[in-house]
C-alpha cells in the first residue's frame, strides 16, 4: 500500500501539518512563567522549590500515521505534555487544532497544574494537543485520528495516570472514541480514563456546561464585589464553542444583554441583544456563526477583533490564547474580563489592564468549572455511582465560590490583581505537595 505524504498527495490540500512552524506566535509558554513568576517572588520561593514545579515533568511528541478516505496517508503531529503531578493524576483536555505546538501544550498543561491546585481538587496537570484542522476532516477521518492518539499515548494514561478530557475541537464523542479505545486494549471498562463523556456512558450531569456554569458561579461574586448589578450588563463572548456558546446562554438566562458574539468565521453584534439560543440552532445548521447576519438586528463586524473592544460591562474571551496584547488592551472597555479561554492576555496586556484597574477573572479559577466537574465525573466512575444534576450543580458552586473567595481574599491581602493571587493559592498547595513527597532516591 503506497503511503503519500499530505503534501504530493494533491498538490495543494495539506492536512498533515508535519513542517508547520509557528516562531511567529508568542510563546504561551514563556507568557506562563511571567505569571508564575510574579508570584513565586512574593512567596520568596528558593529555586530548590522553583525548580522542582515550574518545568513539565514528562513531554511526549508522536506522529500518528492516518488512513484517509481517499486511500492515502497523512502523518499528524501529536503531544501530551505531563506538567505536574504531586496533588495528583496528571489531568487536563486534548485540542485539536491547526496551530498546535509544544510550546502551547506545555504551557497549557502548566495552567492545569495550577488550575486544579487553585479549586482544590487533587490532581495535577496535563494537556494533549494535534497539529490538524479537524474542518478538513470527514467523521471516518476525525475518528481514525482520535483513536490513533490514544492508542500511541496508550502507556502514559490511566484512571490513575493521566485522565484527558475535551478542550478546543474536541468533544463528548471523541472521549467515548478514547474510553472506548482505551477499553478495549485493556479487555476491561475503564470509564474512568477519560472525562468529559456523553452521560449515555459514564458521563457527568452538568458536565458539557461546567466551564461555562463555573465562570458564572465566579462573575457573580465579582459583580457583587464591585456592586454593579449583573442583571443588567451587557456582555461581549469571543468564541463560540462549548465555553462561548455556553456562557452566552447562561449569562442571557441571568438578566445579561449579549451585545456581541463571535467565532472562526466572523463578530456579530445587536444594539438590541443577540439571542445565544438562535445562534445555537444556527451553528447547528451551518456549523458556523457566518450567515448569522441574515437576522435583521444583527450586524457583521468588518474586523473580528473589535469584538474585544466593544462597550460591554463584561467580555469573556472564550477562544484562544494571546487576543487582548498590548496592541489592544489600552482600547478594550468592559470593566470585568472573566477568562474562559486558557491564556487569553498577554503578561504585557495584564500590566495595561492593571493600570486601567480591570477586574480580570484569570483563566485558572475563572474557567476550572470544566475541571472541577470532570473530577466529579471520575469519582463517579471509580464508584459507578451516579449523582443528580442537582448534586453535581451544588458541589460546582460551592468549590468555584471557595475558590473565588480564597484568590480575592488573596488579592487584597497582597494587593496583586487576582491573576496573581491565584497564582499564589495555586503555588502554595504544589509546593507542600511537593515537599511533603519529598524526593525520591
Ligand atoms: N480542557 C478543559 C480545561 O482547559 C478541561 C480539562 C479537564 O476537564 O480535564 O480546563
Amino acid at each position: 500500500m503506497p503511503a503519500k505524504n499530505a503534501a504530493t498527495k494533491s498538490g495543494k490540500k495539506v492536512k498533515g501539518h508535519l513542517g508547520r512552524h509557528s516562531t511567529d506566535k508568542p510563546s504561551a509558554f514563556d507568557n506562563a512563567l511571567k505569571q508564575f513568576e510574579r508570584a513565586a517572588e512574593i512567596l520568596e520561593l528558593t529555586e530548590n522549590q522553583i525548580v522542582v514545579i515550574k518545568e513539565p515533568r514528562r513531554i511526549t511528541e508522536v506522529k500518528l500515521p492516518v488512513r484517509m478516505d481517499d486511500g492515502s496517508i497523512d502523518v499528524f503531529k501529536a503531544f501530551r505534555v505531563q506538567h505536574n503531578v504531586a496533588r495528583g493524576p496528571a489531568k487536563g483536555g486534548v485540542r485539536f487544532h491547526p496551530d498546535v505546538t509544544v510550546d502551547e501544550v506545555k504551557a497549557l498543561a502548566f495552567w492545569m497544574t495550577y488550575k486544579c491546585a487553585v479549586v482544590g481538587i487533587p490532581m495535577g496537570g496535563g494537556k494533549g494537543g494535534v497539529t490538524v484542522d479537524p474542518r478538513k476532516l470527514s467523521k471516518g477521518e476525525f475518528e481514525r485520528l482520535s483513536r490513533r492518539y490514544f492508542a500511541e499515548m496508550m502507556d502514559l494514561f490511566g484512571p490513575d495516570r493521566d485522565i484527558p478530557a475535551p478542550d478546543v475541537n474536541t468533544n463528548p464523542q471523541v472521549m467515548a472514541w478514547f474510553m472506548d479505545t482505551y477499553s478495549m486494549h485493556h479487555r476491561n471498562h475503564l470509564p474512568a480514563v477519560v472525562t468529559g463523556k456523553p452521560p449515555e456512558i459514564g458521563g457527568s450531569a452538568g458536565r458539557v456546561s461546567a466551564t461555562a456554569q463555573g465562570m458564572v458561579y465566579c462573575v457573580r461574586k465579582a459583580f457583587e464585589h464591585l456592586g454593579i448589578d449583573l442583571s443588567k450588563a451587557s456582555v461581549a463572548v469571543q468564541g463560540f464553542g462549548n465555553a462561548g456558546s455556553y456562557a452566552a446562554r447562561l449569562l442571557k438566562r441571568d438578566g445579561c444583554i449579549i451585545r456581541g458574539i463571535s467565532d472562526i468565521d466572523g463578530a456579530f453584534v445587536s444594539d438590541s441583544g443577540i439571542d445565544p439560543g438562535l445562534a445555537v440552532k444556527h451553528v447547528e445548521q451551518y456549523g458556523t456563526l457566518k450567515g448569522f447576519d441574515k437576522h435583521a438586528h444583527v450586524q457583521k463586524l468588518d474586523d473580528p477583533m473589535k469584538l474585544l473592544e466593544l462597550p460591554v460591562d463584561l467580555l469573556i474571551p472564550a477562544a484562544l490564547e494571546n487576543q487582548i496584547t498590548k496592541s489592544n488592551a489600552r482600547r478594550i472597555k468592559a470593566k470585568i474580563i472573566a477568562e474562559c479561554a486558557n491564556g487569553p492576555c498577554t503578561p504585557e496586556a495584564d500590566e495595561i489592564l492593571e493600570k486601567k484597574k480591570k477586574f480580570v477573572i484569570p483563566d485558572i479559577l475563572c474557567n476550572a468549572g470544566g475541571v472541577t466537574v470532570s473530577y466529579l465525573e471520575w469519582v463517579q466512575n471509580r464508584m459507578g455511582y451516579y449523582w443528580t444534576e442537582e448534586r453535581i450543580q451544588d458541589d460546582l458552586k460551592r468549590l468555584m465560590e471557595d475558590a473565588f473567595a480564597r484568590v480575592l481574599q488573596t488579592s487584597l491581602k497582597y494587593d496583586v490583581p487576582m491573576r496573581t493571587a491565584a497564582f499564589i493559592v495555586g503555588i502554595q498547595r504544589v509546593t507542600e505537595a511537593s515537599e511533603l513527597r519529598g524526593l525520591y532516591a
